[in-house]
C-alpha cells in the first residue's frame, strides 16, 4: 500500500498545508480519505490516479474534511481526460445523504450523477466492508462529533489506519492495534480540558498503546517545529515517526 498526503492542515488558511485529505493505493483500491479545501487540485499536483479512484471515505462532516466534495464531483463530471465505466463508491457516516441533498440544492441535481456508476454506502461504528477480496475496511467511533469515524484498512497482511478527528480514547488504541502505519490528527501542542482533538502527548500515547509500526502526524492547529515535535513524540512512542507534509508519500509494508 502507498499513502500520499493531499492535505496535512486544518481549516486554518496555511500556504503550505491544505485542509485534510489523503490518498491510499493498494492493489485494486484507490481510496481518497476526506476532501478538504485544496485537496482536489492536490490530486493532480501530487500525480495520483484520481480519475480511476475506486472509493472515497469521509471521516465526518466538518468543513475541513468535506469542503471540496462538490468540486471533486464536478471534476468527475467535467474534468476527466479518460472515460471510465468502473463504479465509484462513497463511504461515509450516517447522515451523508443530507449533506449530498444540500450540495445538490446549491449546485444542481446533476452534481452527483457522474457519467459512470456511483454508489453510496453509509457506515456506522463497528461496520466492516470488503472493498476487494483481500482488502477490508473497518470503522470505529471517535469522540469528536456525533457521526465521526476512524478507519482501518487491512490489505493482505498489511494495515493502514486513520484517526480522522478525535479526542483520546482507549478503544481507539485497540482498534488501531499493530497497524503498520497510523495517520493521526495532532491538533494541539498541549492537552485541553474538554477538547475533541488530540494533543502531541496524546498522539504519542495512542500510537504507543496501539503498538503501531509507523506514525504520521498531521492536522495541526499550531505552527510546526519539526525537530521539537519529533522529540516530544519520541518521549512516549518508539516507532518510526513522520511529520506530515503535503505531497509526502509513504510506502506501507509489513
Ligand atoms: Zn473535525
Ligand atoms: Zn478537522
Amino acid at each position: 500500500m502507498k499513502l500520499t498526503i493531499l492535505g496535512s492542515g486544518t481549516v486554518v488558511p496555511n500556504g503550505e498545508r491544505n485542509s485534510a485529505g489523503y490518498f491510499v493505493e493498494a492493489e485494486g483500491v484507490r481510496l481518497m480519505l476526506d476532501c478538504g479545501a485544496g485537496t482536489v487540485p492536490a490530486l493532480a499536483r501530487y500525480n495520483v490516479e484520481w480519475e480511476s479512484m475506486t472509493h472515497i471515505f469521509l471521516s465526518h462532516f466538518h468543513v475541513d474534511h468535506i469542503g471540496e466534495l462538490a468540486s471533486l464531483f464536478f471534476a468527475f463530471r467535467h474534468g476527466m481526460q479518460k472515460a471510465r465505466t468502473a463504479p465509484l463508491t462513497l463511504i461515509a457516516p450516517r447522515g451523508v445523504e443530507r449533506i449530498l441533498y444540500h450540495l445538490k440544492e446549491a449546485f444542481g441535481e446533476k452534481l452527483f450523477t457522474p457519467k459512470f456508476s456511483f454508489d453510496l454506502i453509509e457506515v456506522e461504528p463497528g461496520d466492516r466492508l470488503r472493498l476487494t477480496h483481500d482488502c477490508l475496511l473497518s470503522v470505529a467511533k471517535t469522540p469528536h462529533t456525533a457521526e465521526s469515524l476512524a478507519l482501518r484498512l487491512d490489505h493482505q497482511d498489511c494495515t493502514f489506519a486513520y484517526t480522522g478527528d478525535t479526542a483520546f480514547h482507549i478503544d481507539l488504541a485497540r482498534f488501531f492495534q499493530r497497524a503498520d502505519l497510523l495517520v493521526s490528527e495532532c491538533s494541539f501542542q498541549e492537552a485541553k480540558e474538554g477538547a475533541t482533538h488530540l494533543s502531541i502527548a496524546e498522539v504519542a500515547r495512542l500510537a504507543s498503546q496501539a503498538q503501531v509500526k509507523k506514525l504520521v502526524v498531521t492536522h495541526f492547529y499550531f505552527a510546526v517545529e519539526e525537530a521539537a515535535l519529533q522529540s516530544e513524540l519520541q518521549r512516549q512512542y518508539h516507532g518510526e515517526i513522520f511529520i506530515g507534509r503535503d505531497g509526502m508519500t509513504i510506502e506501507i509494508n509489513r
